[in-house]
């Protein structure tokens, strides 16, 4: 069998259905296609990938052909079409068979129907080993998960069970591409680098051994793990939650990996309410995976899986000073600037700076989901299209209204306002309530502070009486 085995987002050696089943073939050649149209302007002005992004996952990639030579393979690299880069590599090699991870994205989906429409002698296998429990093992049909988080997670809680790790081929058969390969650089795209010298103690490195040592250092070298239920809604640092989403997104580590290792820690060391929560946690990964499956191109268009009409408008002006953490809303800009500068925003911050866009802004709900398209080093399709859904309130969500007091929500969760005061350092000599709400500063504070509101820090774009 002369295969092909199409990395998508599964880029690991460990705990890989797709690996295993290609590594029974003949001669293999692995490949991964950047997608040339992430590089494209969208409808708001965003693409679908940028500068942290990119390199995340060029670090990721650099790491798998390490990986994949240690077994005797490589990894081949293109930037094109995904579609007609896969169909080249196969015909190039008379490939008899094709073997991918399922996706459970629309735009994705299609891909896999591209390709079987155009290689239609080909055999293709296709498994999914994106979510922690296989779509086999759910209490339901693919096409009949509950609307509800909470019915989700109960049915699978009491019915269902997740399966063991696949164990990693030893071995795996020779590429038939001859050529010496060299990978892109992050140098070779034409990309803005948003980074700042600050980057709030926040490092994240690509790849497969990036996402395992960083399970040991969160599991068993700190043993964080024990407290993550009370630290999860922290803003500054590395280790108020567990930072797996960046790694599980690419597939650099496996839900199920992170799920044995968690019971072994509850065997071992300790179980309680915290290791509970991260698999809770995953559920809600699970849910939106197997929610955006099932809804097809719904999630994506403006009505939403609900088909909810609502007015959305769109002010470029706004939506640029949203972008660029120039709202004048301290708690709304901190968070947007520390992802402008790292990739990276808190699952608070998220919630806060997307109810801000939606709620607050007005703006429509698809230019923000864009945006964390293009920044986020964790954008998983599902997770964030289906949350985006969820704060817009066109999604399957009890909770009608999900607009957050950006205000309130500052003065829970950054009472001090250190994390405000660590992305926006012109904000640091004023008191903390005024570092929360500069604009009710008196003029003699502001210039203790030295601070000019309009030119050292922005006005407000809005102020709403219920802050
Ligand atoms: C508007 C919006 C957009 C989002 N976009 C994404 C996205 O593109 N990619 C992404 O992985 N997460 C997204 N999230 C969910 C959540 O914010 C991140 O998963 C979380 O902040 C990642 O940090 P962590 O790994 O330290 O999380 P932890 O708190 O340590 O949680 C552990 C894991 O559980 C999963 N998880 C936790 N919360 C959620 C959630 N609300 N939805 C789905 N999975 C969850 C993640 O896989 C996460 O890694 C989004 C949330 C919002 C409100």
């Amino acid at each position: 069998m002369k295969a092909v085995y199409w990395f998508r987002n599964d880029l690991r050696i460990h705990d890989n259905q797709t690996l295993v089943a290609a590594a029974k073939a003949d001669s293999l050649i692995c490949i991964y296609v950047i997608d040339e149209a992430w590089f494209n302007q969208t409808r708001f002005g965003n693409t679908r990938i940028g500068f942290h992004k990119l390199k995340f996952l060029l670090e990721g990639l650099e790491n798998l052909n390490q990986k994949l030579q240690s077994l005797g393979n490589k990894l081949i690299v293109k930037v094109g079409n995904p579609v007609e880069e896969v169909k080249n590599a196969c015909l190039a090699t008379e490939a008899t068979h094709l073997f991918y991870a399922k996706q459970m994205g629309f735009y994705e989906s299609k891909e896999e129907e591209k390709l079987k429409a155009e290689l239609p002698n080909l055999t293709q296998k296709k498994y999914l080993g994106q979510t922690l429990f296989h779509v086999n093992n759910l209490p339901f049909k693919h096409n009949k998960i509950p609307e509800v988080f909470t019915e989700f997670r109960k049915k699978v809680e009491k019915y269902s069970e997740v399966n063991k790790l696949f164990e990693s081929p030893k071995k795996l058969p020779p590429s038939s591409f001859v050529e010496e390969i060299t990978l892109p650089k992050i140098e070779d795209f034409n990309i803005q680098n948003l980074s700042s010298e600050n980057y709030g103690g926040l490092i994240f490195k690509g790849g497969e051994d990036a996402a395992l040592e960083r399970l040991k250092h969160y599991f068993w070298q700190t043993e964080k793990l024990k407290i993550y239920k009370s630290t999860r809604n922290g803003l500054l640092g590395m280790d108020y939650s567990s930072k797996f989403s960046p790694w599980l997104a690419w597939g650099f580590i496996s839900p199920r990996k992170i799920y044995w290792e968690i019971k072994k820690f509850e065997a071992e060391i300790e179980k309680n309410v915290s290791t509970y929560w991260l698999i809770f946690e995953l559920l809600w990964r699970d849910f939106f995976a197997f929610t955006i499956q099932m809804h097809g191109k719904t999630p994506f268009l403006k009505d939403g899986i609900n088909q909810i009409k609502k007015h959305w408008g769109f002010d470029p002006v706004k939506f640029e000073k949203w972008k660029n953490g120039k709202t004048g809303i301290p708690f709304v800009d901190a968070n947007m600037r520390e992802l402008n500068a790292t990739g990276f925003m808190s699952n608070r911050g998220r919630q806060n700076v997307a109810s801000f866009l939606v709620h607050d802004l007005k703006l429509d709900w698809r230019a923000g989901a864009e945006y964390f398209e293009q920044q986020l080093i964790d954008y998983d399709v599902c997770s964030n299209w289906g949350n985006w859904n969820y704060v817009a309130g066109i999604g399957n969500d009890p909770r009608e209204n999900r607009w957050f007091n950006v205000v309130f929500q500052s003065n829970r969760y950054d009472a001090k306002a250190e994390y405000i005061k660590t992305w926006l350092p012109q904000l640091q000599n004023l008191p903390v309530e005024f570092a929360k709400k500069p604009w009710e500063a008196k003029p003699e504070q502001l210039a203790f502070a030295n601070l000019e509101l309009g030119k050292d820090y922005p006005n407000p774009i809005m102020v709403d009486e219920r802050w």
